[in-house]
């Protein structure tokens, strides 16, 4: 079984570190050019060396661009759109989490959490329309958080806002099918990440190893699984809901979360 991603063109969000590098090598293995872009230069470069290196033939492209800056985005999207000339399918992966509780949260983070959950989507959704709508077989695939259906009180702001992307997700899902272009997204539980090392190195038992720290949590917030996800499990998803194999599906969600997922 093949995604029938040859020769199609894809843009993923954030694709430097963790599960966006992990979708744009999966996607590069499955024959797609592949555009992504991030904000830290170096770290793009080095991602765009580790691809080419394993994939030396593959055609890629990569930008630097905070996708919360309107103009950076539909920038990135022209250098696309002129490289490639057309895209089929747009991963909306750049962001993180905030860990704050009620007592914790400013103001201005509320603000911060929501233009960024918001503006992460709506500004490269609206800078690659009118290419995905040229396309046969147009996606948009977003990635969202278990947290989404089930908030945690430690990460209160990410949690609302999360629910409030589904929500727009699945308005677009709607909208958009008039124009052929499919819109999902995935739930993540916890998954392996730069995120979670960087939270690992201001962790309090500096005696402490990678696999010892990422065990513990499983164990403590009692993830079936027993483990945290690897980048490329969430990849998986997010490859399947972007290509043609999905070809009947839309304003759906896939959970990625080692059945941490609590409701029906
Ligand atoms: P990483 O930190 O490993 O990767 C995040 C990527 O997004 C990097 O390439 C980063 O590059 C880029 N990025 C972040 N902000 C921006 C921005 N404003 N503009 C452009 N690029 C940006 O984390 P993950 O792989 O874990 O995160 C991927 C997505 O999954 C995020 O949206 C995150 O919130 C979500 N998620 C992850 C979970 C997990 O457990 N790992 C759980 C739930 C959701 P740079 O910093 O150079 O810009």
């Amino acid at each position: 079984m093949s995604f029938q991603l040859n020769g199609k063109n894809a843009v993923v969000t954030g694709g430097s570190s963790g599960i966006g590098l992990a979708t744009v090598e999966l996607l590069i293995a499955e024959g797609a050019n592949v555009a992504w872009c991030g904000r830290d230069e170096k770290r793009l470069s080095d991602s765009k060396a580790m691809i080419l290196s394993r994939y030396p033939n593959a055609t890629v492209l990569t930008a630097v661009c905070n996708v919360l800056d309107k103009a950076e985005v539909q920038q990135f999207a022209d250098q696309v759109q002129k490289e490639f000339g057309g895209i089929d399918i747009l991963i909306n992966n750049a962001g993180q989490g905030r860990v704050s509780n009620f007592d914790t949260t400013e103001d201005q983070d509320w603000l911060k959490e929501i233009e960024l959950k918001y503006f992460s989507v709506l500004h490269p959704i609206k800078a690659f329309l009118p290419a995905l709508k040229k396309s046969d077989c147009g996606s948009i695939t977003n990635v969202n958080s278990l947290l989404a259906l089930q908030p945690e009180p430690h990460m209160i702001a990410t949690s609302s806002a999360r629910a409030a992307l589904l929500n727009l997700t699945h308005s677009l899902a709607h909208e958009f099918a008039q124009y052929s272009i499919r819109v999902n997204s995935i739930l993540l539980g916890m998954v392996e990440s730069a995120q979670w090392k960087r939270r690992f190195e201001t962790r309090s038992d500096l005696e402490q190893s990678w696999e010892e720290w990422i065990g513990n949590i499983a164990k403590k917030r009692g993830i079936p699984m027993a483990r945290l996800g690897k980048p490329e499990e969430p990849a998986r998803a997010l490859v399947f809901l972007a290509s043609p194999m999905a070809s009947y599906t839309t304003g759906s969600t896939i959970d990625v979360s080692g059945g941490f997922n609590k409701h029906l």
